[in-house]
């Protein structure tokens, strides 16, 4: 057992832990509990873009006592670490309890950005760890660290990374591998599984409690209404969100791969990055998650299972509604805002202005092709937003995209019937819409790979330079043009399980 170093007292001024955050629920809610230092900790990735986000000093990364703060070797004498416990159905089944096995709460500071929780994943075990190390690997915590920023730049609602710290000390998975801590950031952290935990033990105070925080600190639009009408609304309102953030996830090509409902934000935000990937070649039925062997959390399934998990969270939510008609109203309001929201989404992808009735037969049929030929979906939407703009003065605009595909005259015949839908006039501007709507760069499995096999080898460059990229997807940058590109041959190799 290590102890924690002699550091000389912190100067973490910046660090005002705030009365509001999750924490002031009490003790039912957040157990504290202190991280276990990490030897000869170091920085893997510094985001400044967010540190300027959230107000923090300009020599953050300069610091040694950040370095320690975020990897947990050192506590801030009246800000005592904690770990929440929640509970969940884990594909499908009821799992009980859980908690934040390896998660710790550095408290909520008050941001430029608002209110916001800082957390530190891979800290060491807590007393929700059940069989666990309470550690995370360098490997998965770059993928973290990447994949949320990401989702960041793509604007899809998601929790932030700040950095991410590695350590030589050995973590046992498959192989044995080192450890790293991300500090994540997000207005809260809150689960469906907070809300199944308490509902499930008939804690019913703090079921209350719970919900009237979340609508207090999150959602203060619906701080007015009273009683079961308020929580009716809350459940409306994590119905829109969802149906919003699947819609975005569906729209780039993002799967989960654990939509458990411990995983799922009540404030609509991508939570728990594991075995996530972005889509390369389309297959609605990709599977990312090797240890899904029913692909219950295949890309195509997505928007299914979140509405499957939006059950769980208002039958968690019925001892504070008491009547079925308005709980189930709140969540099948789901079945016209998710495909509101994804038609739209496909329509902007496509440049296409007002809803016309065969719009969605010619996403649809669209993405038939693309499946049939497994086309690379990130470059199918960038090749088209530039001939698109490109067309206003050229023949051949979309030789490039008819490129892709190897049943080109199936290719033909869409494209014939998109044309005339697209309209002659504009050609420029809707490109340009666009190309800020089809992102250039995202996070291929194999560019994070990259990244983290350097990264193995002491060099963080990549890590860096990626996050930079990917803060800005739908931009140029000329000196990381290979990384636009098709994934390699060795990319499908890539195994990426629930182990992290
Ligand atoms: P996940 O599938 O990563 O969302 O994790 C499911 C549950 O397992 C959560 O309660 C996690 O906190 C817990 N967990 C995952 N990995 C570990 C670990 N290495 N040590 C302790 N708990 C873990
Ligand atoms: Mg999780």
């Amino acid at each position: 057992m290590l102890h924690y170093p002699d550091l000389p007292t912190a100067n973490l001024t910046w660090l005002h832990v705030s009365e509001n955050g999750f924490a002031c629920l009490g003790e039912a809610f957040a157990t504290p509990s202190d991280p276990t230092p990490l030897p000869a900790a170091h920085w893997v990735g510094c985001n400044d873009a967010l540190r300027i986000q959230l107000g923090l000093p300009q020599d953050l990364w300069q610091q040694q006592e950040t370095i320690e703060l975020f990897t947990g070797n050192r506590l801030t004498a009246d800000n005592p670490t904690y770990a929440s416990v929640y509970s969940g159905h884990q594909f499908g089944q009821w799992a009980g309890q859980l908690g934040d096995g390896r998660a710790l709460n550095l408290g909520a500071i008050q941001t430029p950005a608002g209110l916001q929780e800082l957390q530190l994943k891979g800290a060491g075990p807590t007393p929700y760890s059940r069989r666990g190390d309470g550690r995370a690997v360098l490997r998965s915590s770059i993928r973290e660290f990447l994949a949320s920023e990401a989702m960041h730049g793509l604007g899809i609602p998601t929790t932030r990374a700040l950095c991410v710290t590695g350590s030589p000390a050995h973590v046992r998975r498959e192989e044995v591998e080192t450890a790293a801590v991300v500090t994540r950031v997000a207005p809260s952290f809150v689960r469906f599984g907070h809300f199944e935990h308490f509902s499930s033990n008939g804690q019913i105070d703090e079921l209350r409690a719970l919900a009237d925080h979340v609508v207090t600190a999150h959602f203060p639009l619906l701080q007015d209404k009273q009683g079961t009408e308020r929580y009716v609304a809350l459940l409306h309102e994590v119905t829109k969100r969802t149906a919003d953030l699947m819609a975005h996830w569906q729209a780039v090509g993002f799967c989960h791969g654990v939509m458990n409902t411990d995983n799922m934000s009540v404030l609509g935000l991508s939570l728990d990055y594991g075995p996530f990937q972005y889509l390369d070649g389309f297959d609605a039925n990709h599977i990312c998650n090797h240890s899904d062997h029913q692909g219950r959390y295949s890309y195509s399934r997505q928007p299914q299972i979140a509405y499957w998990n939006l059950f769980c969270l208002g039958q968690a939510l019925m001892p504070l509604i008491d009547e079925q008609a308005p709980a189930l109203a709140a969540l099948e309001s789901y079945k016209q805002t998710f495909p509101a929201a994804m038609d739209q989404g496909m329509r902007n992808k496509l440049g296409l202005s007002g809803a016309h009735e065969g719009d969605r037969a010619l996403v649809e049929d669209l993405l038939q092709v693309m499946q049939q030929d497994r086309v690379d979906y990130t470059l199918f939407w960038r090749r088209l937003s530039v001939a698109v703009r490109e067309s206003a003065h050229s023949t051949h605009a979309f030789a490039p995209v008819r490129d892709l595909f190897m049943h080109r005259e199936r290719f033909d015949t869409w494209c014939a019937r998109y044309l005339e839908r697209l309209g002659a006039n504009n050609r420029q501007a809707t490109g340009d819409d666009m190309l800020r709507t089809n992102p250039k760069y995202i996070l291929r499995n194999h560019l994070g790979e990259l990244a983290i096999r350097q990264a193995k080898a002491g060099n963080f460059a990549m890590v860096q330079d990626l996050l930079q990229v990917l803060h800005a997807p739908f931009d140029e940058h000329p000196t990381y043009e290979a990384w636009a590109g098709l994934a390699p041959e060795w990319a499908s190799s890539i195994e990426i399980s629930c182990s992290s």
